[in-house]
């Protein structure tokens, strides 16, 4: 609860700042949250809060970017055959020739 005057000095206090809610004494300097508490559970608080950090980018090169590039499109072809149970490499082919009867 903001407090009237200061309980140090007796000065007359202002509102509490709106950044921080501080009350701050002009005269004395006298806060009812000292500056460094403020400070660390305001940083301790953002540490907390923040993300898990995303997985950091592997750097590729052109030729490995081609090469997971034209992997993609070859699963993706395998992916569309209608009837793809003679291939191993395909994990759960979809039986498409069973839809629609
Ligand atoms: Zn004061």
């Amino acid at each position: 609860m903001p407090l009237d005057e200061c309980p140090n000095c007796s000065y007359r206090l202002g509102p509490p700042l709106k950044s921080s809610g501080r009350q701050v004494c002009m005269k004395c300097g006298w806060s009812d949250r000292p500056r460094q508490s403020a400070a660390s559970s305001l940083a301790g608080r953002s540490a907390a809060s923040k993300p898990p950090k995303p997985l950091p980018e592997k750097a590729l090169t052109p030729d490995e970017i081609q090469k997971i590039l034209s992997q993609a499109a070859a699963t993706a072809k395998n992916n569309m055959k209608p009837k793809s149970k003679q291939d191993p490499s395909v994990g759960q082919p979809i039986d498409l020739s069973n839809l629609g009867e």
